[in-house]
């Protein structure tokens, strides 16, 4: 469905040696037990050595609405599921506010493990982890994917643009439409953000009604 387009984003950090990346786990064709199963098991990159537990992603693999999201933190790397905690509480929240539930919806991450102390994704844990999340979007195949914060966003779309710029206004991955809003977490911090986070759950909620694949 085209959307091998999906270019690494250009690190922020000139320095770091993306030479090492493991070449991709052979996602393509796998089906959703066995892709859960290649993601559980994955040592792909440095993550696997920390990480408690893999976190799959969650919802409904038939979904119109992909929520993507950054990396596990602590909590979701103990219980294996993503959003569990106070951001997570907030997202639930946005996903009632334009009629959504968690489990309508699917939510996944850049990376299916957590990166110690919650650092950023580096490049090369982003690039040996996207054909799991590729083969998840080939799967569900949604009407709109909601990038949520600057990570996401910024690796999705293979940009290094801020959030501010890339949000309120309609992009596509693969064919899908996608849109980029505030991180729950950022949005706990910035609160008076909010009406701008809601404009874009709005206008997520109209391009995948005008969706048609
Ligand atoms: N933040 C994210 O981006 N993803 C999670 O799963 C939890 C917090």
């Amino acid at each position: 469905m085209g959307i091998d387009v999906w270019l690494p984003r250009n690190s922020e950090d000139e320095s770091e040696d993306v030479s090492d990346v493991q070449p991709g786990p052979a996602a393509d064709g796998m089906d959703w037990e066995t892709l859960r199963e290649a993601v559980s098991g994955c040592t792909l990159c440095g993550l696997a050595a920390s990480r408690s537990n893999t976190v799959f992603g969650v919802g409904n693999p038939d979904a119109d609405w992909l929520i993507v999201g950054e990396a596990p933190g602590a909590e979701e790397d103990r219980r294996g599921e993503p959003f569990v905690g106070r951001a997570g509480k907030l997202l639930d929240e946005m996903l009632r506010a334009i009629g959504q539930r968690r489990e309508d919806v699917f939510i996944a991450n850049i990376l299916k493990c957590r990166p110690p102390n919650n650092r950023d994704p580096k490049a090369d844990e982003a690039a040996a982890c996207r054909p799991y999340l590729q083969r998840q979007i080939e799967l569900i195949k949604p009407r709109i994917i909601l990038a949520v914060g600057r990570i996401a966003a910024q690796n999705l779309l293979a940009s290094d643009d801020p959030v501010g710029r890339m949000r309120g206004r309609a992009h596509e991955l693969g064919g899908i439409p996608l849109v980029v809003t505030y991180h729950p977490a950022y949005l706990l911090r910035s609160p008076s953000q909010k009406n701008k986070a809601w404009q874009d759950l709005c206008l997520a909620t109209r391009l995948a009604a005008e969706y048609s694949a």
